[in-house]
């Protein structure tokens, strides 16, 4: 569709123009959460120079806000996404005591399209358009914070798609014929102003261009695909192919990106279904390779060493930490739950989210029959699991391990740093127990 890119272009930036003057006053303090107006749009007010939306996955149907009808609606919902922004917003306070800025859309899309602008967000309805307001005003106060802090910074919009390939879509502005131009095009100044990285493809750390940004192999779409995310585009996969559907971001990206200038990047990341967001345990899965993913892009290409947070949010010290020991393994692997009494019962799940093996926090669990690999442990009952950073995976038992058992002279459960894990919000990130 490159024939329609200037006319659309055009038109939204004339929209966001026209809007600017929505501001937020209140000062807000990280860790804490916020709602707006009817409680529809939630802000968790984050420290890191990262900002994350949600603007599809709200499943709030209040009668007195009407159906959109306005302008060929779109209704799907980004099916569980808002708690896919919960996952990362979790990994991010468990593993690194700071936080993204997360703004959660919790209006049903038939009642608000937070990636529209008003007229065909809200259709004409009062509070629809309240919550429209309260949400880019949150991304517009939480862009201030990070302006204040960092100077810059990146701004993530995350989606569902529904598509057969099941891929992440990293949407950068460009239509599938620009991706399919050759670098030295894509790093003229024509591609550079269409794109939602447009600050950092004119100044990054390591001096690399527009291209390499896009699917070089310092790339956020090449970061996830060497976690095992496939993501287009990136150096794995550079270009949708002819004829596959492909979402280049809408009008969050345009609006809240440096397209429209300014020293915020942006990206929309349309996550498939399976493996990503289909449950809990891949959600949480997923949530920590993004984490690790974004930490590299943003060291790699805006601070060389993101500069540090506060640390201490509220629930990392009091969430019950939890061990595993050994682990690695290659026959039974024992669960410990710090300061709680009582049995709790234990699930082994492998990469696929599948309980292979149960137990209790009482007595070592069997896992003789399991072939060698990455395992997750969940212990029930906590309303969470025992989560390790995937930054910390252990290796199969007889390989070298930095994060190997140490012996201990006190006790079994004197085990390497890389086995402390806590119990977070969503359930489990990975562990490695065989
Ligand atoms: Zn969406």
């Amino acid at each position: 569709m490159q024939y329609f890119a200037p006319v659309i272009r055009s038109l939204m930036l004339l929209t966001v123009h026209a809007l600017a003057h929505v501001s937020m006053a209140q000062p807000y303090v990280p860790g804490q959460t916020y709602f707006g107006g009817g409680g529809y749009i939630e802000y968790r007010c984050g420290d890191l120079p990262l900002v994350i939306s949600v603007p599809h996955g709200g499943a709030l149907v209040p009668s007195d806000i009407p159906d959109r009808t306005c302008n060929d609606p779109v209704f799907a919902v980004d099916a569980n996404t808002v708690e896919l922004g919960s996952a990362i917003d979790s990994v991010y306070a468990t593993n690194e005591g700071c936080r993204p800025h997360v703004v959660i859309c919790h209006l049903a899309r038939r009642k608000l399209d937070a990636n529209r602008d008003l007229e065909d967000g809200a259709c004409g309805d009062p509070q629809a358009a309240q919550a429209w307001s309260d949400f880019h005003a949150y991304i517009e106060s939480a862009k201030e914070q990070v302006i204040a802090a960092a100077g810059k910074g990146f701004y993530l919009d995350l989606h569902g798609h529904g598509h057969t390939v099941q891929r992440l879509e990293l949407g950068y502005l460009l239509y599938e014929d620009e991706l399919a131009l050759e670098d030295a095009t894509l790093n003229t100044s024509t591609y550079i102003d269409y794109s939602s990285i447009r600050a950092l493809a004119l100044d990054n750390e390591l001096g690399i261009s527009h291209a390499a940004l896009l699917r070089g192999p310092q790339a956020l779409g090449t970061r996830l695909a060497d976690r095992g995310y496939p993501s287009v585009p990136s150096q794995q996969d550079p270009i949708p192919l002819p004829g596959q559907p492909y979402f280049t971001g809408g009008y969050n990206t345009l609006r809240h990106s440096s397209y429209q200038g300014g020293s915020i990047d942006g990206v929309q990341m349309e996550c498939n279904f399976t493996g990503v967001r289909d449950n809990a345990l891949n959600r949480a899965r997923f949530a920590d390779s993004l984490r690790v993913a974004l930490n590299a892009f943003l060291d790699d290409h805006y601070f060389g060493q993101r500069p540090s947070c506060a640390v201490s949010v509220e629930e990392v010290v009091e969430r019950p930490s939890c061990s595993l020991w050994p682990n690695p393994s290659d026959s039974f692997v024992s669960v410990r739950v710090q300061g709680k009494g009582e049995v709790l019962a234990v699930e082994v799940l492998d990469g696929s989210g599948r309980v292979v093996a149960l137990g209790d926090t009482r007595s070592p669990i069997d896992i003789r029959s399991l072939a060698p690999g990455p395992y997750a442990v969940h212990v029930a009952g906590m309303g969470g699991g025992c989560s390790l950073s995937s930054e910390t995976r252990l290796r199969p038992n007889g390989t070298e391990s930095s994060a190997k058992p140490k012996e201990s002279k006190v006790g079994p459960w004197d085990v390497a740093k890389g086995d402390e894990c806590q119990l977070s919000g969503e359930v489990v990130p990975l562990g490695l127990l065989h």
